[in-house]
């Protein structure tokens, strides 16, 4: 069976300059292109040869056949933001939008995960965790493809509550309209074959094709992040309150007693110390794997600490969340999930008491980036009229712990287990199942 096909929407611009490098059929028009073109938007319509259109459709017409798009702006809004030019196989598809030309290429799976396994992962990983990752990749793409095509009848999504005393919000991705994911870090970049694949990652995707998990057949919401800290989290803690059971408390190692972190001083014991877990490693080897060179530089995400003066904190929460506790009095943690993450945090000022959550709300109010992640314990420094001078918070983790944990997965490949035990260690009651 062919593998289905996904569209990705590159850009959105007024002026579409890009070149054919093998002949391609003009869908609209019947007839073969070749070479230089340029497409331009003109109030919701697209001008191209003349003539006016609401959509084109270039049709490749050999399965090697590629065309370049010129200036790409790539990293937005990283300091290293600039254009290229990149190049795609597949169709090249263009709609008229409301404010510009929406590009979008049309491609076989297979080979759109070739391209993103091999710019998002390094050609030093273990054979098993690539593998383990192109599952979870492909699952989570023909999740998005499925969920596209009911589109019409998307239930409306509620992510937050709020009342006078809590805000407690989630942020899943939204999803996109007119194609099934984007070229950016929001779904997972994309920079078609303009870098070559590593031959690793081809090895793996084709040892894998059409391998998804699976469960109560449905395809399974294939969550990952950096470091569980020793057990993993459960779906509901972080997003909408909908239990999967699949994406549950593990115990990140081959001991599988899961301690209740739930529970204040269990969460309390188990943040403080340092119990062994696969993720539990300083291994540069291992973790230059998952780690983008930048991140290299971070060792300490198992167990983290960081220190805000009463000034620095109380100055912080008033930026990010746009009340004014006055002086920061406490934090008091007062529902944890199954990894420890904090769900619910009371913040308490001496001009207003309130509840913040879930994970991500309380990691972007704490910091001025992200705090690694909300699985943290709290210590007051010495009070000045009974106001605490500094606050420490002692943490475990990186990232939201939902499913597969990337550093811990690494060591897994690296000590010799396979694809499936690393998947079905992660995604408890999921199974492998060949989609085509
Ligand atoms: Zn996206
Ligand atoms: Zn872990």
């Amino acid at each position: 069976m062919e593998a289905p096909v996904v569209n990705i929407g590159i850009l959105t611009k007024k002026n579409v300059s890009f070149i054919l490098n093998d002949e391609y059929i003009h869908v609209e028009t019947a007839s073969f292109l070749k070479g230089k073109q340029r497409a331009v938007w003109r109030n919701g319509k697209i001008l191209f040869r003349s003539k006016l259109y609401t959509e084109l459709f270039f049709e490749p017409t050999n399965k090697t056949a590629s065309f370049d798009l010129k200036e790409v702006t790539i990293g937005v809004d990283f300091h290293w933001q600039r254009k290229e030019d990149q190049r795609f196989r597949g169709a090249l598809n263009l709609i008229a939008g409301a404010d510009g030309i929406i590009v979008i290429n049309q491609l076989d799976i297979e080979e759109y995960l070739t391209s993103v396994i091999s710019s998002e992962m390094r050609a030093t990983a273990s054979k098993e965790f690539l593998k383990a990752h192109a599952v979870i990749s492909r699952s989570w793409l023909l999740a998005q493809i499925e969920k596209n095509s009911r589109l019409a009848n998307k239930k409306n999504y509620k992510s937050s509550f709020q009342d006078e005393e809590q805000l407690i919000k989630w942020y899943d991705r939204e999803d996109h309209a007119i194609f099934d994911v984007c070229a950016d870090d929001h779904c997972q970049r994309y920079q078609g074959i303009t870098r070559a694949s590593t031959p690793i990652v081809e090895e793996v995707i084709s040892e894998t094709r059409g391998e998804i998990l699976m469960s109560d057949s449905t395809i399974c919401d294939t969550r990952f992040s950096k470091c569980c800290g020793g057990v993993t989290e459960k779906f509901e803690h972080c997003w909408e309150p909908i239990p999967h059971t699949y994406l549950t408390t593990v115990r990140d190692h081959t001991e599988k007693n899961v301690p209740d972190l739930t529970n204040e001083k269990e969460a309390d014991q188990w943040i403080r110390t340092s119990p062994e877990a696969f993720c539990h490693t300083t291994d540069k080897s291992i973790l230059s794997q998952v780690l983008n060179n930048y991140d290299q530089e971070t060792t300490d995400f198992y167990r983290w600490q960081i220190t805000y003066t009463q000034d620095e904190l109380a100055r912080l929460i008033h930026r990010k969340t746009g009340y004014n506790f006055g002086k920061i009095l406490d934090l008091i943690p007062l529902k944890r999930g199954g990894s420890g993450r904090i769900e619910q945090l009371q913040i308490v000022g001496s001009l207003l008491t309130y509840t913040i959550g879930k994970e991500l709300e309380i990691r972007r109010s704490l910091s001025e980036s992200h705090l690694y992640s909300s699985a943290f314990v709290v210590d007051k420094g010495e009070l000045i009229n009974g106001i605490p001078s500094r606050f420490t918070l002692t943490g475990a983790g990186w990232g939201h712990g939902v499913g597969l944990c990337q550093i811990g997965a690494a060591v897994m490949g690296t000590k010799g287990y396979n694809y499936k035990q690393i998947l079905s260690h992660y995604y408890q009651g999921a199974t492998i199942e060949k989609h085509y």
